[in-house]
């Protein structure tokens, strides 16, 4: 038998894999040109970290994680297993490499510039998320895309200070915010207890659910004709004069012309077989289930000191349910779960937020953990690679690989065709770690 064949294949069905391959395929489609696209997935497609993170598309996050003035918090980190950012302290030359390339991308420059960028392809992915959530409303596949906004909520007043500085800093690219004082704050907010001493609203942000939006785009993906392998690991490449010519997989071999890696918080490991390292590695975070029946709360709420975010899920489908999620532990592929790091989830929840009866009787449900694709410099990998002609990436989404995943597939797309990218690819592109 003849080994399968395709002209792109996206290796990895998370977000940004089911992204990339909707976006290139339209666009192939516009073009009038018929090229077969493949997506290949080890498991199933959108059970990695796309599969219950807090679902906020908000352009008013669009941050990396490096900033100034992290350096002395950073050192803390390592000694707090209970801080919201943990670094297991250590000796892994991979994570002190990683480590070492983190506190560099520390500079003021370097964050303004990755917020310009970060902040452009937010701003087009959520207007595509808004029309693929109504294309798809029409349908039996609903997203749950609403606009309720996102409120920032701080019990002190270096919380406060920061979520003003952001309200600042997005205003200078157009995203709104208005600063909440405590008494008005309780008023717009009343599942909030009075700890909280004020907030910023930013009204236009979303959220949707994270599964359904992977299901509902590949959807889309199929319907143009794109085929999707579940169950289809690659696990080996072979390269002929500089060019990937075959994939090896748990399903046979494939013939490829051009690949692209979307491979989450796996990617430092498949780029090995490649004779590279991409330094991606896991934020691990966690989610769950909370039920809330007299003090649903109306906005997603993120609770700044503590770092966690609190999403009530749409009304319709999900009834009294409340995603709260939270916490990134730098780790190298480990799914273990940590008590502690739970706990300080739920209890920071509780200590913001009304909990009624039912909720502590009844408890957290449905725990889930993701590991973040976490790149030093806090920037996704977009972009051409320099070791093999017909390999580009889209990997590395850290934070922000739901709200970003549009944008980042059709940057990748305008790269891939030769187009005028829409915004600048300079930041993204993988020769800085290749
Ligand atoms: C607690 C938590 C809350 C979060 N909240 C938000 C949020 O509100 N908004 C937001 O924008 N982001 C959020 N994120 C971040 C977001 O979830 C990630 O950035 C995003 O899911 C990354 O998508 P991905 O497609 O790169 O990775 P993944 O979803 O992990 O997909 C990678 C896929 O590649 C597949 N794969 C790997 N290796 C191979 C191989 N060799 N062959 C075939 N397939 C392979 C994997 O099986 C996996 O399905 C959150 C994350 C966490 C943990």
């Amino acid at each position: 038998m003849s080994p399968r064949r395709a002209d792109i294949v996206i290796i990895g069905g998370g977000i940004i894999g089911a992204a990339v391959a909707y976006e290139l395929q339209a666009a192939l489609k516009k073009k009038g040109l018929s090229r077969k696209v493949l997506l290949l997935e080890k498991t199933l497609t959108g059970q990695g970290c796309s599969y219950a993170n807090a679902g906020w598309l908000t352009p008013c996050f669009a941050m990396p994680l490096p900033q100034p003035g992290m350096f002395w918090k950073s050192i803390g980190w390592l000694l707090d297993s209970k801080s919201p950012l943990y670094i297991h302290p250590e000796f892994n030359p991979t994570l002190f490499r990683w480590m070492f390339q983190f506190l560099l991308a520390m500079n003021e420059t370097q964050m303004r510039k990755s917020i310009e960028v970060l902040t452009a392809i937010s701003q087009y992915s959520l207007e595509a998320y808004r029309e693929i959530a109504t294309k798809r409303q029409t349908s039996s596949h609903d997203l749950g895309f609403e606009k309720k906004g996102l409120l920032m909520v701080s019990a002190t007043k270096a919380g406060l200070d920061h979520a003003r500085l952001e309200m600042q800093l997005m205003s200078e690219r157009g995203i709104p915010g208005r600063f909440l004082a405590k008494e008005e704050l309780l008023d717009f907010e009343p599942a909030l207890r009075p700890i909280v001493q004020g907030g910023v609203y930013f009204p236009e942000e979303a959220q949707i659910e994270p599964y359904q939006a992977v299901l509902g785009i590949l959807r889309e993906f199929e319907a143009l004709g794109g085929e999707v392998s579940q169950q289809t690991e690659v696990f080996d490449f072979e390269s002929q004069n500089g060019r990937i010519a075959k994939l090896h997989t748990t399903q046979g071999t494939v013939e490829v012309e051009d690949v692209v890696l979307a491979t989450g918080a796996w990617s430092k490991d498949i780029t090995r077989k490649l004779g590279l390292s991409l330094p991606v590695l896991g934020g691990k975070g966690y989610s769950m289930h909370i039920e809330m029946t007299e003090h649903k709360p109306r906005h997603p709420i993120m609770i700044v000191e503590r770092k966690i975010a609190v999403t009530p899920r749409a009304d319709g489908t999900h009834g009294n349910s409340v995603r709260i999620a939270g916490t990134l532990e730098l780790v190298d592929q480990d799914y273990a779960i940590s008590p502690t790091r739970v706990r300080a989830i739920y209890d920071g929840a509780r200590e913001y937020l009304k909990f009624d009866s039912k909720t502590e009787s009844v408890g957290p449900r449905d725990l889930w953990r993701g590991l973040r694709p976490c790149t030093p410099d806090g920037v996704p990998i977009i972009g051409a690679s320099k070791k093999f002609s017909n390999l580009h990436y889209c990997l590395g989404h850290q934070l922000l690989g739901l709200q970003s995943a549009p944008g980042s597939g059709r940057l990748l797309t305008e790269i891939f065709l030769g187009e005028t990218p829409f915004t600048d690819p300079h930041p993204f592109r993988a020769d800085r770690f290749e």
